[in-house]
């Protein structure tokens, strides 16, 4: 059944600075019937939601009023946003992360941790796991906020089946409040953050904190919620933030972001637009489902009370109000294809078979034969390969002192991957010790006898329905009509028509305003994008410019020399959003291009030109880069961490493909440590296992295992 997103405002109280410059409070509300008024110099504006919330209101208000329902179903299966949205300043973290010192002013997102852990721990015969994964988008690039390497760039993704996701984003497996609002520090910690004259401390960030539970019953049949917390980045104009150079770029790109998810909400809103624009920023796309998909959604709206704000304020209420009018179908997920708790159950039911199979000799016999099989399989190809590097490496270079430390490197660390794989599947100790690893990262049932508790979540969803029906009454009664009115007389029937015509009228009169005031909205938006457009403009005619400048520099015999065919063969990749461009190729060089970066330093040698020195130098530096950086680069894809995480990625298929018994999920390193990426979720279900007939022909998996 199709639900509109529901709407919330809160309105901050007034901040030191405000008050010091005598700023007058221009925002009112009325809380029965969930009204927000701005007051300017024209007449009033109105604005109704599904809550509003004033400057003494608390986090703890508005989570059991609107949040609570919301993750109740998330726990049930349902997808669910809940974004934060307004003027840097106007306390969107503040709702989100809230303030740890007052405890009714807990954020949204902790509080959502202890709601989760107290339903799953009063929940009967239902085993949770849960995770949580934090990213960020700044200048439209998506980062992880938990990852190991904070400055990767991750790429958007779509799977035809799965959906849009982020790949290589690290998940993290929780089993407490204590560990969620760890990762949520860790996360914020690492946010991007620009100092503007508006507020120093705000982000010019957006970020996404979330949580994935799953849920399995006795039957094994398995539900799936995600929730996400979203922190956007400051709605304000760019103009007004003062912002130039470096940050200029950062508010360019951000208000793409934003101005995309307007427009992905005027497009949903139209009901006309077949298309909707969510391919249009990283945002949208993430948010997608959000945003008239299958996900129940909550929207923050924040604004600052301050008439010094007014025109900010109108614009972030006129945003809520339209998004009102998205619809959304929420449905349950039910037995998802990529439920990780079905991977821990078999996972664990594979382990528990081993444990109990331990004693009896000859089945460890056999295992063990297997084992040794595959063991030497891949020490046979281990070898093969080390030989084949050697003898390519002798090939090509005349030094072989770091081939020698190399191949010493890969030798340690493959006896460290068969140790591994020995000491896991023929231990007890050890196969016991997984199982308890496993067992604990999944929860559920903790505290079943904790009357108090289920009661208190029972009082809150009941308080939540209430609070929603007596808002839905008291609009109702707003909403009167008086033509279904029993009157005394025609003349006070007709004193009532009057009096609804009368307002009728001033609602026209109103809504024409509002036009005009929207017209001119969109007139400010189209300058900003002129703007934007010149500046964009001045950007390609300097790399244009230089361009042309460096352009008779270029070697004939390089393909870059006719440029017009470069372009031709220069194809858009629209999950990268960049160009894929042929790699620098010289009719005269036979030798392939070791890597992009040793390709840049080519180009950049060969531009220099009618300089004796110049080409003396660039002579002597491209010998240097012969010993060096080819020794350095040419093998770098077979570099020995990445062999062995080869051999172990072949060792796991092998097993797989040979014994069904001895199974080895490629993210059973994942299921153990708790932390397991995006991709080798979608890779898991999707790859064919197929023995590789050559090193080099297998997939690359995480260098996570041996490192
Ligand atoms: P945003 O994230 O929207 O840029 P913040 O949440 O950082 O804004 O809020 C800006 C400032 O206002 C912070 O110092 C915050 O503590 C304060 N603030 C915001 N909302 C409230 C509120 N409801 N009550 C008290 N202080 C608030
Ligand atoms: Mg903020």
């Amino acid at each position: 059944m199709a639900e509109s997103v529901r709407v919330i405002c809160r309105c901050r109280p007034l901040n030191s600075r405000e008050l010091a410059l005598n700023s007058k409070v221009c925002v009112e509300m009325d809380q029965s019937v969930a009204q927000v008024v701005l007051l300017g110099d024209g007449p009033p504006k109105q604005f109704t939601f599904d809550g509003v919330y004033y400057m003494d209101s608390t986090a703890e208000h508005i989570y059991n009023d609107i949040v609570y329902p919301l993750v109740e179903k998330v726990i049930e299966g349902y997808n669910g946003t809940v974004f934060a949205y307004g003027q840097t300043g106007s306390g969107k973290t503040y709702s989100m992360q809230g303030d740890d010192s007052v405890s009714a002013q807990r954020g949204i997102i902790p509080r959502t941790f202890e709601h989760i852990f107290t339903a799953t721990a009063t929940t009967a015969n239902v085993k949770f796991l849960v995770h949580v994964s934090y990213l960020e988008i700044y200048n439209e690039e998506v980062r992880d906020l938990l990852g190991k390497d904070k400055l990767q760039k991750l790429e958007i993704k779509e799977h035809s089946e799965k959906g849009v996701y982020v790949a290589g984003l690290s998940m993290h497996v929780c089993h407490d409040v204590a560990t969620c609002e760890k990762l949520m520090a860790t996360g914020f910690n690492n946010r991007h953050v620009g100092a503007t004259l508006m507020n120093k401390d705000s982000s010019r960030s957006h970020s996404i904190f979330t949580v994935y539970i799953e849920a399995m019953d006795e039957t094994g049949s398995i539900r799936m919620g995600k929730l996400n917390l979203v922190d956007l980045a400051g709605s304000e104009r760019q103009a007004k933030t003062g912002a130039t150079g470096d940050r200029f770029k950062e508010a360019t790109k951000i208000n793409l972001s934003l101005s995309a998810l307007g427009n992905v909400i005027s497009a949903l809103v139209d009901g006309k637009s077949k298309h909707i624009p969510y391919r249009d920023s990283k945002l949208t796309r993430l948010l997608q489902d959000s945003l008239g998909g299958n996900t129940k959604t909550l929207m923050l709206a924040c604004v600052s009370p301050s008439d010094n704000n007014y025109d900010e304020t109108l614009s972030t209420l006129r945003y809520a109000n339209r998004a009102k009018n998205i619809k959304n179908k929420p449905k349950i997920n039910e037995d998802p294809k990529d439920a990780l708790l079905r991977e821990y159950q078999q996972e664990i039911e594979r382990l528990k078979s081993l444990a109990i199979s331990t004693p009896k000799d000859q089945q460890v016999v056999v295992q063990n034969v297997d084992i040794e099989e595959e063991r030497e399989k891949l020490r046979a190809e281990f070898e093969q390969a080390m030989n084949q590097l050697r003898a390519e490496y002798e090939h090509e270079q005349k030094s072989k002192a770091k081939l020698q430390q190399e191949l010493s490197t890969l030798q340690s660390q493959y006896e460290k991957a068969k140790a591994d794989i020995e000491s896991t599947e023929t231990n007890p100790a050890e196969i016991n010790r997984r199982i308890e690893m496993l067992q604990n990262q999944l929860v559920g049932g903790e505290q079943l006898d904790n009357e108090a508790l289920k009661a208190d979540r029972q009082r809150k969803m009941k308080a939540a329905e209430k609070k929603m029906q007596r808002l839905a009454a008291a609009l109702n009664v707003h909403r009167d009509d008086p033509l279904l009115h029993v009157y005394n007389s025609t003349q006070e029937k007709l004193e009532a028509l009057t009096k609804q015509f009368t307002q009728e009228q001033e609602k026209v009169r109103a809504l024409e305003r509002e036009v005009e005031d929207i017209q001119g909205e969109f007139e400010l938006d189209r300058l900003d994008y002129l703007e934007t457009i010149r500046k964009q403009d001045q950007q390609l005619k300097l790399c244009h410019q230089i361009f042309e400048k460096l352009q008779p520099t270029i070697r004939k015999d390089l393909n870059y020399a006719n440029l017009e065919k470069i372009k031709r063969e220069a194809v858009w990749d629209d999950d990268q959003q960049r160009w894929i461009i042929p790699d620098v190729l010289s009719s005269r060089t036979n030798l392939p291009s070791a890597n992009p970066a040793l390709q840049g330093q080519r180009i950049d040698q060969q531009y220099v030109q009618d300089d004796e020195d110049g080409i003396l130098r660039l002579r002597k530096k491209l010998e240097d880069s012969n010993v060096d950086d080819i020794a350095k680069n040419y093998f770098k894809p077979l570099k020995a961490t990445d062999l062995v995480n080869k051999y172990k990625a072949d060792s796991n298929r092998m097993l797989n493909h040979h014994h069904k018994s001895l199974r080895h999920p490629a993210t059973h390193d994942g299921l153990t440590s708790g932390v397991i990426y995006t991709d080798d979720l979608i890779e898991r279900t999707g790859s064919a296992q197929r023995k590789p007939h050559r090193l080099d022909a297998l997939p690359m998996p995480r260098n996570k295992s041996f490192t």
